[in-house]
């Protein structure tokens, strides 16, 4: 198949992009670097099958080939991210999703969005399923990325009910792994850069707030199983398994085997308080779970953020043109 990946330079793009070429599959990457580093795909540039292409999706874009899937990633991410960029936020959220839609309809394709645990907001229900509808603060800092996937949501079914598109949505709860940015401002991230360095993890409020944190491996198998299904959605990918943000300091202490101490932090306006998946959908219709513990996840981070800091990264800017359909 020929696969697009819009945002695929990022975190999970990255990822996925290697995974879709490990089983054959061509692969356009699409990417503004505006969170992410040519980096993260660098090692794939030379691969036969990987075609990189610097992109702001939020211009029309095309790719000079079959099209079977558009996976779309792209967007800022991690709190920090979202409250820099907050217009380019919305703007890939809406004006990105509807080229990326386009190009879908146009090839024939199938269409995957990668949506979030956040358009459930601090949710009311808990744990939650699908069928929860959320509870967002439409003005709040983090309105400008639950309100643009959720706006996403609504556009991917549009385009489903009115156009026929093909298309399966998931929601991706806090994922963590090899590949994040050190400095992405999310808690996994974070604790592990801060544990490594002896400088204390920062915790915000009491950390009794919770969140359910899946390993990258697990979520990029649910997202090709999704690719390759012919399910709508959306449906939830995370791991269960839910933890106190104070509780995930002490693991990574652990897996860190690091003496930093604890410091707390003002907690950020409308911060989630809890926060976990009901995956039984993902387990019916897609036969996925999660396998990865937090502990070996955590283990297998802590070693690639270790060897991370013993290599700084010189890789060249490998970005390639972008092909664009008036
Ligand atoms: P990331 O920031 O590492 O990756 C996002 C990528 O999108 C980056 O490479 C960025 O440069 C690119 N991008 C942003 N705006 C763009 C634009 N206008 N044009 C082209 N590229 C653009 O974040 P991630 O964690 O890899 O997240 C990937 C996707 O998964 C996002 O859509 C995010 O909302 C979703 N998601 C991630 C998580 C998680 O825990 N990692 C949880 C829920 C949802
Ligand atoms: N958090 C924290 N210290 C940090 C970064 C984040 O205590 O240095 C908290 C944050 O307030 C939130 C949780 O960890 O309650 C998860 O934050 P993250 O940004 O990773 O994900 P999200 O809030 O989007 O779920």
């Amino acid at each position: 198949m020929h696969v697009v990946v819009t945002g695929g330079g990022g975190f999970l793009g990255a990822h996925l992009c290697e995974a879709l070429l490990r089983r054959g599959d061509t692969v356009w990457c699409l990417d503004n670097f505006s969170t992410s580093s040519p980096t993260n795909t660098a090692h794939l540039c030379d691969h036969p099958r990987f075609r990189p292409v610097r992109a702001d999706v939020t211009a029309p874009f095309d790719v000079p080939a079959p099209v079977h899937v558009v996976a779309h990633l792209a967007s800022p991410a991690s709190p920090p991210d979202y409250d820099r960029l907050p217009l380019e936020t919305l703007a890939v959220g809406s004006q990105g999703t509807e080229n990326a839609l386009r190009l879908a309809l146009w090839h024939g394709a199938r269409f995957l969005l990668a949506s979030t645990s956040e358009v459930y907001g601090d949710p009311a229900t808990h744990p939650q399923p699908e069928e929860y509808w959320g509870n967002v603060n439409p003005i709040g800092p983090r309105s400008v990325y639950d309100e643009a996937k959720r706006y996403a949501e609504a556009l991917a079914s549009a385009y489903r009910r009115s156009r026929g598109l093909d298309v399966g949505i998931v929601r991706i709860f806090n994922t963590y792994g090899p590949r994040m940015r050190p400095h992405d401002g999310r808690v996994v991230s974070t604790f592990i850069r801060q544990a490594l360095e002896g400088s204390p993890l920062t915790i915000y409020g009491d950390g009794s707030q919770t969140r359910s944190f899946c390993y990258v491996d697990d979520l990029v198998r649910g997202l090709t199983a999704m690719a390759d299904s012919d399910r709508d959605g959306p449906i939830n990918l995370g791991n269960p398994c839910e933890h106190t943000v104070r509780e995930l300091a002490d693991l990574v202490l652990e897996a860190a085997g690091s003496h930093s101490r604890i410091e707390y932090r003002r907690l950020p306006t409308d911060d989630p308080t809890h926060r976990q998946p009901v995956i039984a959908r993902a387990c019916e219709q897609l036969g996925w779970s999660p396998v990865v513990s937090i502990e070996e996840g955590l283990e297998r981070t802590v070693a690639w953020f270790a060897d991370r800091r013993r290599q700084p990264d010189r890789a060249p800017d490998r970005g390639g043109p972008a092909f664009v359909k008036a």
